[in-house]
């Protein structure tokens, strides 16, 4: 059952030049799993209500965080200009793009802020360690887009069974990627057991019906196999 509070801003945390993660001290416990999303409300207006996924994993108990990419939007910038103390109103949790722990192996596409769910998702199996093999095909424009990276990278050193892959947009030199987009060719060099694997995807409702269709119409993986989630608005 969804809950409605109002939630301090403890800390905010600047992810890249556009991203900002805002992160909440919840009284109580943290009831939700990992992957699930959260609505913000601003200053008890409506308008300025938004979907946005928790980053933050179940196991990070001392808060609850969101993480947004800011656009020019009133939200994005009414958002921005809040502070630590501030506070904002808060439902959660809703969602089914979570972790079914039964799997041995699971893939994840992602691509720019989408990545949000995934950075929960994944710290819970780090965390819990569950033992699930898990890559990460995230595709960004440049290395500059990049989210939670040094969290990701601090991940795969604790835990073996996690693979990232890079897929950017242009070239960065020193940086180990595939230029270009997420493509079948891509993934089955990047995850060549695919057929083994659950896939999540999430990102723009383009992206990924673009995936959703590389791994049905090209691969030939069963759309049962597949979990989504859309980030309606970009
Ligand atoms: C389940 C879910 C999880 C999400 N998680 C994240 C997240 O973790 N981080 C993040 O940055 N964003 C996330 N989003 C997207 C977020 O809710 C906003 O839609 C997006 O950030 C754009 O809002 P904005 O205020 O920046 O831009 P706006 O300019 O307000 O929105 C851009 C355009 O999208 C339209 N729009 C806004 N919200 C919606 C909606 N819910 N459905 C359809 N159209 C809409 C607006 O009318 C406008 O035309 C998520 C969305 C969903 C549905």
């Amino acid at each position: 059952m969804p809950v409605e509070i109002r939630a301090k801003i403890k800390e905010i945390i600047q992810r890249n030049y556009n991203v900002k993660s805002f992160r909440l001290e919840v009284p109580g416990t943290l009831d939700f799993k990992a992957g699930q999303f959260l609505s913000v409300e601003l200053e008890n207006n409506p308008k300025f209500r938004r979907y946005l996924s928790i980053s933050s994993s179940p196991t990070e108990k001392c808060h609850l965080e969101f993480t947004k990419k800011l656009t020019q939007s009133d939200f994005s910038k009414a958002l921005n200009n809040l502070k630590a103390g501030d506070q904002v109103s808060i439902e959660y949790p809703f969602g089914k793009f979570i972790l079914d722990e039964s799997l041995a192996k699971v893939a994840f596409l992602s691509g720019g802020i989408g990545i949000t769910p995934v950075r929960s998702i994944c710290k819970y199996a780090v965390d819990k360690n569950l033992g699930i093999d898990m890559v990460l095909v995230y595709s960004n424009r440049s290395v500059r887009d990049i989210v939670f990276k040094d969290d990701f990278d601090a991940m795969a050193k604790s835990y073996p069974s996690l693979k990232i892959a890079h897929v950017l947009c242009e070239t960065e030199t020193g940086f180990k990627c595939t230029v270009g987009l997420i493509n079948s060719s891509v993934i089955r060099n990047e995850i060549p057991d695919y057929r083994e694997r659950k896939f999540y995807l999430c990102g723009p409702p383009q992206m990924v019906e673009a995936m959703r269709k590389i791994l049905v119409e090209e691969m030939g993986l069963n759309s049962g196999r597949i979990i989504t989630e859309n980030f309606q608005g970009y």
